[in-house]
This record gives C-alpha cells, sequence and structure tokens, in this order.
C-alpha cells in the first residue's frame, strides 16, 4: 500500500478500507510511517471527516497498536471521560470516589491538549506522583485500592499516544473521528465494562456548538457499544470554566476540597452525575437517587479522600506535601455590568502563557501557576472589582493579566446562567 495514495484518497473525500487504515496507524505505531504523513492524514480527516465505519476501523486499528488489558472476574470495571474542557479536574476525584462505592476504576488518562488541560500534567503536580506506570503496576493498584489514574504508557494504545501528541500541535484536535477513536481505543484497551462520556459543548471545548457535541457524543456511544462497552454520554456545558480553578497544582487543590464536601457546586454536582450513571450502568444501584446518596455518602464520611491518599501513595506520590504556588495577582474587571460571555478558550490559553500547558511537543510544564477564576455567567460586577486571582511568574503578569480581563463579556442586563448538564445518550 502507499501512504501518500491513502492521504490523498481521504483528502478528496474518499471513504478509506479498513486495511488502508490499519496499515496507516501500524506503520505510524512502528514508526515506519513519519509524523509529517500522520499530519496531513489528521488534517485530511479533520476537513474530510470520516464515515462511521471508517471511524470504528480507526478505534479498532489504534486499539491493536497494544495490548487490551484483561481481569479476573471480581468487581465491574468502569471508567470514565472527558472530551476536554477548562478547568475540568472532575476525573481526578470521580475516580477515588467509584472505588468506594463497589466498582474498579481502571482509567488511562492523557495529557493537555489544545487549550484544555490534562489529568497526567495535573497529577503530576503532585511531588512524586508517576503516570509512567507497568501494565503491571497499574493492575496491581487497581486491585489494592480500586482505582489507578496512569498514561496510556507501555503498550496501551502506543499509537494515540504518538497521535495525541501529534494533533496537538498541527490543528488538528476539533475533529469527530479523530476524537472518537483517541478517546475510545484507551478506553477500550482498559478492559472495562461500562464507560461514562462527559462530551463538553461551548467556548472552552472543542465543540463549539450543542450540535457538534450530540454529533461527538452520537460517534462516541456508537462506537463504544460496537465494541462491547456499555456507554452513556452527558452532555455538559463548557461555556465558562468549570469549577474556579484553572492549572495544574490549583486543580489538585480544588479536587481535594470536592471530596471535602467543599468544593465549588458546579463541579462537584457534575462528578456526582456522571458517578451515577456508572454505578447503575455498572448494576450496583437500581436507580439514581440511590445513586447519589451512596456517592454522596462516600465524600461526607471521608471515605474517598482517604482512597485518593492511598491511590496517590502507591502512584509514588505524596497528597499531603504543599503545592507550589506562583506569586499572586489580581484581575479587576474592565467595566460595570452582568457577565454574559466567558470566553473560556482564552482562559486556557492564558494558562498556556502563563507556562502551564504546552506550546510545543516536548515543552515542559510549570505546575505552579493557574488563575482562580471568580466569576459565572449571570454575576454582576462593577469596574475594579477582582474577577480572578492569577498565580504566575511576574514577567508574565501583564499580559497574562489582559488576556484574562478580555475573556469576559459584559451587559446592562442580567444573562441567565447556562445550565450544567444540557443532554443524554445512551
Ligand atoms: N481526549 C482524548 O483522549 N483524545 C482527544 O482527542 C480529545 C480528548
Amino acid at each position: 500500500m502507499n501512504v501518500a495514495e491513502i492521504i490523498t484518497q481521504k483528502r478528496d473525500g474518499q471513504s478509506l478500507t479498513d486495511e488502508q487504515i490499519q496499515f496507516l496507524i501500524d506503520g505510524y505505531a512502528k514508526d515506519s510511517i513519519p509524523d509529517y504523513q500522520l499530519s496531513a492524514f489528521a488534517m485530511a480527516v479533520y476537513f474530510q471527516g470520516m464515515t462511521r465505519d471508517e471511524t470504528a476501523a480507526l478505534t479498532g486499528a489504534m486499539l491493536n497498536s497494544g495490548e487490551r488489558m484483561s481481569w479476573p472476574a471480581g468487581k465491574p470495571k468502569v471508567d470514565k471521560h472527558s472530551t476536554g474542557g477548562i478547568g475540568d479536574k472532575v476525573s481526578i476525584p470521580l475516580a477515588p470516589l467509584l472505588a468506594c462505592c463497589e466498582v474498579d476504576v481502571p482509567m488511562i488518562s492523557g495529557r493537555g491538549l489544545g487549550p484544555t488541560g490534562g489529568t497526567l500534567d495535573k497529577l503530576e503536580s503532585i511531588t512524586g506522583y508517576r503516570c509512567d506506570l507497568s501494565n503491571d503496576e497499574f493492575r496491581n493498584i487497581v486491585n489494592w485500592h480500586g482505582c489507578s489514574i496512569t498514561g496510556a504508557s507501555g503498550n496501551l494504545a502506543p499509537a494515540d499516544r504518538k497521535l495525541y501528541a501529534l494533533r496537538d500541535v498541527t490543528g488538528t484536535v476539533a475533529s469527530v473521528p479523530l476524537i472518537t477513536a483517541s478517546i475510545l481505543c484507551k478506553k477500550i484497551a482498559e478492559g472495562i465494562s461500562s464507560l461514562v462520556l462527559d462530551v463538553k459543548w461551548g467556548s472552552g471545548s472543542f465543540m463549539k456548538t450543542l450540535e457538534q457535541a450530540n454529533e461527538l457524543a452520537n460517534s462516541l456511544v456508537e462506537v463504544a457499544n460496537q465494541f462491547g462497552v456499555k456507554t452513556t454520554a452527558l452532555i455538559s456545558d463548557m461555556n465558562q470554566p468549570l469549577g474556579r480553578m484553572i492549572g495544574n497544582a490549583v486543580e489538585i487543590d480544588e479536587s481535594v476540597d470536592i471530596l471535602k464536601g467543599r468544593g465549588p457546586e458546579d463541579v462537584t454536582q457534575l462528578t456526582l452525575k456522571l458517578g451515577v450513571q456508572l454505578l447503575i450502568s455498572a448494576g450496583v444501584c437500581n436507580d439514581e437517587s440511590s445513586a447519589m446518596s451512596l456517592l454522596k455518602e462516600k465524600i461526607e464520611n471521608g471515605d474517598a479522600l482517604k482512597k485518593l491518599g492511598e491511590m496517590v501513595k502507591d502512584h509514588g506520590g505524596d497528597l499531603s506535601a504543599p503545592r507550589k504556588r506562583a506569586p499572586k495577582t489580581v484581575v479587576e474587571a474592565y467595566d460595570d455590568g452582568f457577565v454574559c460571555r466567558v470566553d473560556a478558550e482564552r482562559l486556557g490559553l492564558a494558562v498556556i502563557e502563563m507556562g502551564g500547558g504546552r506550546k510545543s511537543l516536548g515543552d515542559s510544564i510549570d505546575h505552579s501557576v493557574g488563575i482562580e477564576f471568580l466569576v459565572r455567567i449571570g454575576d454582576e460586577i462593577k469596574k475594579g472589582q477582582p474577577i480572578a486571582n492569577l498565580f504566575c511568574q511576574p514577567d508574565q503578569q501583564e499580559y497574562v493579566n489582559n488576556l484574562v480581563a478580555l475573556s469576559i463579556g459584559t451587559s446592562p442586563v442580567a444573562a441567565e446562567s447556562p445550565e450544567l448538564v444540557v443532554g443524554r445518550i445512551g
């Protein structure tokens, strides 16, 4: 097979066969097809899309690039994945919370992608935390504690590891088939039986409209079910940051707050709602209210926080070690009015400018920087009022301050605050 011909075929809008897709992904995973050809392929897919069959073939090819885990009979294996957002730290409190509820959570996560933060980058702000576990280490931690959050290291979906990093720096992230295959190959490789997906829509997500989010949710749910994983998707709001904290160390601090029962309302609610879907899907609870009560009980009695500490310890980390924050400055509102719009993507980019995310492949991350965003859509604000706290190195304060101040739009009349969960598929 000829790589250039396959790329040309896709560029011209023709469907590819399973064999062609397998050939490309195989070659890329084995380094016989270079980054520049896969970049061109990703761009062709970005513009031309893929049929559901092609998307399933791409998912299968990425899955087949590595091993698929299997587990002895025991507790149901479940997982959650988000399509990526600003301030989205839900995986970090949710995995240990679920692990207290008779399910195991073998969670393979990713790094920052485009303006959105990555669970692994956040976890690495915990002193000593390792995200590069071998499959045996990962399996052991899941068996001991019921949850582990690691990277797709070793031989789990290695093709995604390469392609994910390439897409991040080639403008090819926001593509329904590429996101579908990227998320699902990792999830299916975990050997789980149930999955809940948090599909984001809005200014801080890859899907800017509700229509696009629905399309992605349908693609994810259909392909996942095709691979035998019982899957539900919630469509949730990403028109403003989730919670107050955006960054790495600051998001770990907020995750701990959620498990102490004093996290912000929106991110706590979303964590619980996603957990509810999985407890029902796994057969642990029969209905939403009993699932919700069980999850709340595990927060209130401290079990979930204890579980997070145990998981972190087994990953080599120390949750109680203080996490450094860069020097704080305050961003003030430019105008009076009601907050009617937040450019959440701009906030994500501001964190990247501060060094909290990557501009190119291989950039290192400053875990100490971040934003505490203090206002929500619908709030009334006065000129000069603090709208955010920046944790930032002094040489960047002025530039980032402007970015953050400009991320808010105001109107003279009160705007409605957006609904957190707007749909459910599956
Ligand atoms: N998360 C992933 O794992 N992959 C994507 O492409 C987007 C979000």
